[in-house]
């Protein structure tokens, strides 16, 4: 067995149908007694709903949550936070609001109490971002993690079946590369598989019917353990890739991580077998990256970059930003290879 160092972050997680009715307790519990409601406009029904539920404990709702943080509605909530005398932040959404939420947390240093209707994992990580003049800047902070997460299934039915089934494909994506990260460790291996495993059963299900509630749930539980393993250990070429091109060619987030795996992972598996082996596993497929890529276009989810509007022009430079940042990857980045892959991933062509 490798070496490792496994350190865990605190968490504290209340999962089930009907669990937001907890939205209360769980604000006290993390010690607030005046929670600011977090949202998108779409959402807004969704947060009025947690509003309610809050009572006494609310400070007010806002629902200036949007894509990418930008600084000036990170700003504008910072300041709504501080004039409520808000001691809370509950964010009822997708990464876009968990995000907003760690925004304010950054500088008021408030608790986050996240209630996720995605599968995108960022309720389980100290990672933000925030976005200034065209750039997207993240880091890493303790006080952004949030304090107590509510995952309850319910919450997700409202979700459109092509997004659950993009994000679930994100959600993938956090194990998929957890499982050969440089610092990676058992438990996260353990966590990575079975949530990938969870996902791999429960999308399919939610294809076929969209309300049905086991696989909802079964799909956020696997959300859960694949954001886990994305706060815990380090990720590679796939996230890499994946910011470059939402960052600079402005791709839908979702999407492009569901275009991109297999690619990604076709190129690292020669250094990975192991890793291929647990996700084939997990997917019940004989070959990881041709399993995803079969399973992405079997549930009509995009698969190739040119349908998510990227230009076969725009490939270089594509190319270019990915190699101009050195980071740690099992397989040594290299310009060709790299170049063929996003070829075949603009094409839509079979993993290799
Ligand atoms: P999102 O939060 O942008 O949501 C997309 C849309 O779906 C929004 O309009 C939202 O209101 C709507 N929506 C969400 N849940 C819904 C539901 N249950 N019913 C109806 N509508 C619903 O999308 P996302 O994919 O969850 O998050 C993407 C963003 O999160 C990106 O900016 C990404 O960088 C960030 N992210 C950050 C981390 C991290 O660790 N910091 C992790 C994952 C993603």
């Amino acid at each position: 067995m490798k070496d490792f160092l496994y350190t865990a972050h605190p968490s504290r997680v209340v999962f089930g149908s009907g669990k937001v009715a907890s939205v209360r307790d769980e604000v006290e519990a993390v010690g607030s007694s005046r929670a600011l409601v977090l949202c998108t406009p779409p959402q807004r029904a969704q947060a009025e709903m947690v509003a309610d539920l809050l009572g006494s404990r609310l400070a007010g709702i806002h629902d200036g949550a949007e894509m990418h943080v930008p600084i000036e509605s990170a700003r504008k909530a910072r300041e709504l936070a501080a004039e409520l005398g808000a001691d809370c932040a509950v964010a009822v959404g997708g990464g876009s609001t968990i995000g907003l939420g760690k925004a304010i947390a950054l500088e008021a240093t408030i608790p986050i109490v996240a209630i996720p209707t995605t599968y995108a994992g960022s309720e389980m990580t100290p990672i933000y971002g925030i976005t200034e003049g065209g750039l997207k800047k993240t880091g890493k902070d303790a006080r952004v993690l949030p304090r107590s997460v509510i995952y309850d299934p319910d919450l997700t039915m409202s979700l459109p079946l092509g997004m659950s089934l993009v994000s679930g494909m994100n959600a993938i994506a956090h194990a998929a590369e957890g499982l050969y990260a440089r610092d990676g460790n058992p438990v996260m291996s353990l966590m990575a598989e079975e949530g990938i495993r969870a996902l791999a059963e429960g999308m399919p299900r939610i294809a076929e019917a969209s309300d049905d509630r086991q696989a909802r749930s079964l799909c956020l539980y696997g959300a859960w353990l694949c954001g886990t393993v994305l706060g815990h250990v380090g990720m590679s070429l796939h996230h890499k890739l994946c910011h470059t091109l939402g960052g600079s060619f402005n791709l839908p987030h979702a999407e492009t991580h569901t275009v991109v795996l297999p690619h990604a992972l076709a190129y690292n598996s020669p250094a990975t077998p192991e890793a291929m082996d647990r996700i084939a596993r997990a997917i019940g497929a004989s070959d990881a990256p041709v399993g995803l890529h079969r399973m992405a276009s079997d549930l009509g989810m995009p698969t190739a970059l040119r349908d998510l509007g990227l230009k076969e022009s725009d490939l270089d430079r594509a190319c270019e930003i990915a190699l101009s940042n050195p980071y740690w990857n099992p397989r040594p980045i290299e310009a060709a290879p790299l170049r063929a892959l996003l070829q075949r991933a603009w094409e839509g062509a079979q993993p290799q």
